[in-house]
């Protein structure tokens, strides 16, 4: 186990345009531990009820994403998320959330998870976010999720995440709600001046870029014909990103966009099924295929004038 991972494991009841799904699995914890595991050793810090399926626990078995740290309170219903999307289905409106195991839940982190080079804090109560990352003081790279619910609740807590963590990970709508602009790079100068050494910015279909002090970097999409339900794009984003930095084991700049474009092609498996449907069987050609795809729409020939 190198990539920790706290986060919501959920069910999520879905409508899109093209279907929906009922109680179906997702949480920002199992995205990103699936979409991770092609490229490091995930373990899970969170908590289901006992209504949590074996199939469940099978699928992400089969990922090799460690569950010591995965509680099971015997008395609540694993947390359900509800929402829908309509049109261009970049925005998730969401119906609503039920904490159920989360509301009363207290992280234990098994001693082995202490070791973890890398943090991904995903989507979750802030202060949830930060029990775990006052026991993970030996990682290298500590990078957090958030949304919209948390930025409302329970503003003073994110930013105190926001102090912590090496990078930012945010949706752009979010980012200026969070700094109270509307111009997105200006968004991500605040919020390095909190402290981060890159903010990351994803912008769904319109792509993601990464801010550093005195750095930037952005990738398109890949320009998918069909998207079948956009849930858990940002965490298998985050997921791929944060996989491929944990093996990479260096923090260059070239790390970080190699990293971004990684998590790019994660997302995009991830938008083309509900739930983990894509992600959870793929193969390595499978995603080297769209990084190759990736570089051929991003490098520019040469420009003389
Ligand atoms: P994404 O589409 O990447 O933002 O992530 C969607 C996933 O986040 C869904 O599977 C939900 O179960 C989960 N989710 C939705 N709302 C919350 C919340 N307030 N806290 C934690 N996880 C959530």
């Amino acid at each position: 186990m190198n990539l920790l991972i706290v986060g919501s494991v959920a069910y999520d009841t879905i409508k899109t345009p093209h279907g929906d799904a009922k109680m179906a699995l997702g949480g920002s914890a199992t995205y990103a531990s699936v979409a991770s595991s092609y490229f490091c050793h995930p373990g899970i810090v969170g908590v289901v009820g006992s209504d949590f399926r074996t199939r469940d626990i099978n699928l992400l078995k089969k990922r090799a994403v460690d569950l010591e740290g995965l509680q099971i309170d015997p008395r609540q219903k694993t947390f359900h998320w509800s929402g829908f999307y309509e049109g261009d289905m970049n925005q998730a409106n969401t119906i609503s959330t039920d904490l159920n195991a989360f509301a009363s839940f207290s992280p234990t982190i098994p001693q082995k998870y202490e070791k973890a080079k890398a943090v991904l804090l995903g989507n979750i109560h802030p202060a949830l976010q930060l029990e775990v990352l006052s026991q993970t003081k030996k990682a290298k790279l500590t990078l957090c999720d958030t949304m919209n619910f948390w930025i409302s609740s329970e503003p003073k807590l994110v930013e105190k995440v926001f102090r912590k963590v090496d990078v930012i990970c945010i949706n752009d709508g979010e980012a200026c709600q969070f700094t109270g602009t509307s111009s997105v790079p200006k968004a991500a100068g605040q919020l390095l001046k909190l402290g981060a050494k890159r903010v990351i910015i994803k912008r769904g279909a319109n792509g993601v870029s990464i801010f550093g002090k005195g750095s930037f970097f952005s990738l398109p999409a890949l320009p998918l014909t069909k998207v079948i339900d956009p849930t858990g794009a940002g965490d298998s984003f985050a997921g791929g990103f944060m996989g491929f930095m944990t093996s990479a084991g260096s923090q260059s700049e070239a790390s970080f966009q190699k990293a971004l474009a990684v998590g790019t092609v994660m997302a995009s498996y991830c938008v083309q099924g509900f739930s983990c449907k894509k992600t959870v069987s793929l193969t390595k050609a499978d995603i080297k295929k769209r990084l190759v795809e990736l570089k051929k729409a991003t490098t520019l020939p040469e420009i003389k004038l």
